[in-house]
């Protein structure tokens, strides 16, 4: 240790909970998520489930802060995701939150999110999770059309979804953000202006529209597999809802602060930018994932086999040692935000000069008008956001 990091405060980091349960399992999701019926009832039967689950929660908490030296490190922010965090019930999400309160340092100003969906979003049950300290809300809207939301296997509907934003206001959060996504098989561009305007209306702190993505292992990337998804934009009519999703919310008064992350000012995701930025966070629960020093690891996926391993979770590890790695890694996750990345505060971070590494591919991209640079930083333009997870692929 040397003179300067003798008295170095300990770093924040940023804690994720997985609760990895649902009603339903949606055609597009490729969460680590399981419907109730189809996991948790054969495997408890005649249990508490929600219970059994927190309690290994609590376990993993105790088993990482002493194995990690973890106890009593500053908190930035919690967030509990899923699954349908919201389904969970609150008097077990309050004991997690309580373990980690105890176990941790969190402060008055710690942002603390859960995940919620409409149709598990009482006003009642809002209140107690604000009693319990929770300060944030993230809605899984979606969309607020009936037919699309049909499309997309959601059991709920739009009024569903206002009348948990409703909720949300009622119980007391000030700090509320919705789940859009747009480019929904059949949905038009017209419709897709709609689910906007629609979520304006409500007025929230913070927006997240993404493009539907298709992926390998859903009931959607079967069907698209086997040539039987219909409806899907093409690629024109879908970077014209890009377009116009960008338009729409920046006239309104928010910002771009991520690819398909936007927030009236104060409100960005403090949880998402430290991921982000590749700041330290530790993740709780079935399939959850961690970033500590140089260490990534990540738990077994299913709840009954990471309830089984409760002791020890971890599934994987990896020694991020190579300092070439922790930068590509760097560069493509900062080149999602909207303030880029700073060339020196990377190098620093990492030991490495991403000029040495990158430079031609820099300078190929600026060539090309999709990323840009000044004072020492690197971005996206405009053009490069819309073509992101090509040229994001390049850096790792
Ligand atoms: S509600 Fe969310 S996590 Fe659950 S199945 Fe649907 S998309 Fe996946």
């Amino acid at each position: 240790m040397n003179k300067g990091e003798k008295h170095r405060a300990p770093r924040s980091i940023a804690i994720y909970v997985h609760i990895p349960f649902c009603l339903h399992k949606c055609g597009y999701c490729d969460f680590n998520s399981y419907a109730l019926d189809t996991l948790l009832e054969k495997d408890h039967a005649g249990q508490d489930w929600a219970a059994s689950y927190t309690d290994v929660v609590i376990q993993e908490i105790a088993g990482r802060c002493a194995n990690l030296s973890l106890s009593g490190r500053p908190v930035e922010s919690v967030f509990f995701g899923g699954g349908t965090p919201s389904l969970f019930p609150v008097e077990e999400t309050a004991r997690i939150l309580d373990t980690i309160r105890r176990s941790f340092t969190p402060s008055a100003s710690t942002e603390i999110t859960l995940e919620a969906n409409p149709g598990a979003s009482d006003v009642e049950r809002f209140a107690a999770l604000r009693e319990a300290g929770f300060n944030r809300l993230s809605i899984g809207v979606q969309s607020f059309d009936d037919e699309t939301l049909r499309r997309l296997d959601r059991i709920h509907t739009g009024d569903d979804a206002r009348a948990a934003f409703r909720s949300a206001r009622q119980a007391g959060f000030s700090n509320v953000s919705l789940d859009l996504m747009f480019g929904i098989p059949f949905q038009s561009p017209e419709q897709a202006k709609t689910d906007i305007e629609s979520a304006l209306v409500l007025a929230p702190e913070h927006l997240s529209a993404y493009e539907l993505t298709i992926e390998p292992g859903t009931h959607f990337g079967a069907l698209h597999s086997r040539g039987e998804l219909a409806g899907l934009p093409n690629e024109e009519t879908a970077l014209a809802m890009w377009e116009m999703r960008d338009r729409l919310l920046s006239e309104a008064g928010y910002e771009r602060y991520e690819i398909s992350n936007f927030a009236r000012p104060g409100y960005c995701c403090r949880h998402n930018l430290n991921y982000w930025k590749r700041g330290e966070y530790l993740g709780i629960g079935a399939g959850a994932h961690s970033l500590i020093g140089d260490r990534r690891f990540w738990n077994h996926a299913r709840p009954d086999v990471y309830a089984k391993e409760a002791k020890d979770p971890a599934a994987g590890e990896e020694n991020i040692t190579n300092k070439r790695k922790a930068l590509g890694e760097s560069l493509m996750l900062g080149l999602r935000l909207r303030e880029g990345v700073s060339l020196r505060e990377v190098s620093e971070r990492c030991g490495t000069d991403p000029e040495e590494k990158y430079g031609e591919l820099f300078f190929n991209l600026e060539k090309k008008g999709l990323l840009e640079r000044s004072n020492g930083n690197i971005r996206l333009t405009h053009r490069g956001t819309l073509l992101a997870n090509r040229i994001l692929a390049e850096f790792l």
